[in-house]
């Protein structure tokens, strides 16, 4: 993706800079401490329990959401439920199907392969994971032309698991060989709070609970944004106060990063605020938009859309992207025909 993640506190997208170490020790590895998402939870467990009845591996899961809401996370937890190891990789990361081979043909019985942005991989590398998803086998060419021959190669049994930002961008014919499609959702602030309480536990931060509802309730819904919130409250209220996070030091931090009280920061309101101001509020084409304010259209749809849709800021019509009067009102501009 194309913008600075250091410049954007509030991007979902992984930092593997700043945030490896923290994300690794803050990591849910149960189901017990996985907080939120019930519905997916609840199935996988029935699926897990009932794969080990019968001595099975899991059948292939798909997990689709806006970035930081747990995919991976929840990837690493199948794994060590079903008690097999985990194998992680990504879409651009598998660039030829001699690649996914070589992954394919290293794993073990049971293993997880878990490849991220799976939407992203190339046809030629899809057309390899087909018959290794279903008959756990592996199809290669040998040679060119006329002496080309196909030869067949048994491969462990495996569960696949992938992450896309949306099912949708999943070519069909993969999107079909997945027994399992779990959506996960935003979390409520009363989630994010847990998350957040839980993380400032693991890492040694004081922080009451107004402090931790003051982070929750700006963190878009999202815990990878939770806990990085953390992380930059706890150097404010070092620097300024006694290094506890109390509602007071967490609103001071939050003011200072620009996030406002209901998580939006600059991009959000430059982007709604040229909405209203360019086209008076739209019905406006994501590739105008994208435009104007200088961002990747696929940015703007996965990771600055979903929470302003979510909060009822942004309406998808089939004429284009419209601001609604709550986001009229929370930027303090008058409603259209009200000047
Ligand atoms: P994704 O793969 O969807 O981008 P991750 O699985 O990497 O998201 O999650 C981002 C971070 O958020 C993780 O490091 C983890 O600490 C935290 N996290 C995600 N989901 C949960 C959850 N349900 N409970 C607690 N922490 C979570």
């Amino acid at each position: 993706m194309d913008f600075d993640m250091d410049e954007r506190i509030v991007s979902s997208e992984f930092n593997s800079e700043s945030d490896g170490d923290i994300e690794l020790s803050l990591r849910p590895k149960t189901f017990q401490e996985y907080i939120g998402q019930e519905k997916a939870k609840e199935n996988l467990k029935i699926y897990i329990e009932a794969a080990k009845a019968r001595g099975d591996q899991l059948d292939h899961v798909l997990l689709y959401g806006p970035p930081g809401l747990g995919k991976t996370t929840l990837a690493g937890i199948i794994a060590n439920e079903m008690n097999v190891q985990i194998r992680v990789t990504s879409g651009p990361a598998i660039e030829k199907p001699g690649d996914l081979a070589a992954l394919l043909t290293n794993l073990s019985d049971g293993d997880v392969l878990f490849i991220d942005e799976i939407h992203r991989l190339s046809k030629s590398v899809e057309e390899v994971l087909y018959p290794a998803m279903e008959d756990s086998v592996l199809d290669i060419i040998i040679g060119k032309g006329p002496s080309a021959r196909s030869i067949r190669i048994d491969l462990p049994k495996f569960t696949l698991v992938g992450a896309t930002t949306r099912a949708g961008q999943l070519s069909a014919p993969l999107r079909d060989r997945f027994g399992v499609i779990a959506r996960l959702e935003m979390y409520s602030p009363e989630e994010l709070l847990q998350i957040v309480t839980r993380s400032a536990g693991i890492l040694g931060i004081g922080i009451d609970e107004k402090g931790a509802m003051q982070i929750a309730s700006r963190s878009r819904g999202t815990p990878r944004i939770a806990n990085r919130l953390l992380k930059r409250a706890r150097d404010f209220a070092e620097v300024m106060a006694n290094g506890s996070i109390t509602e007071e030091t967490a609103k001071i931090a939050l003011g200072r990063m620009e996030i406002d009280p209901l998580g939006l920061d600059y991009i959000d309101r430059l982007l709604l605020t040229s909405m209203i101001k360019n086209y008076n509020g739209g019905p406006v084409g994501l590739e105008t938009i994208a435009a104007t304010i200088g961002e990747e259209s696929i940015t703007i749809e996965d990771v600055y859309e979903p929470y302003l849709m979510q909060i009822g800021f942004l309406a998808k019509t089939p004429r284009g992207r419209v601001a609604t009067p709550l986001a009229y009102k929370h930027l303090g501009f008058p409603m259209p025909g009200q000047k």
